[in-house]
């Protein structure tokens, strides 16, 4: 029998994207409800790396 999260809402319909660096998957948070378009990586940790290692296009 599955857990029941306290969560009330359905989890799966929340957006989520993928980190820009490592690829993990993100889900949306309320935090990131005013700019989640321009949210791109899941931490502060990988927006520096991105800012160490630009990609080469
Ligand atoms: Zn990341």
């Amino acid at each position: 029998m599955p857990t029941q999260p306290s969560f009330k809402g359905n989890k799966r319909s929340l957006p989520s994207k993928l980190c820009k660096v490592c690829a993990r998957e993100m889900t949306w948070r309320k935090a990131w409800a005013k700019n989640w378009e321009q949210v791109l990586y899941c931490s502060d940790a990988c927006r520096q790396r991105k800012a160490s290692a630009p990609a080469a296009s």
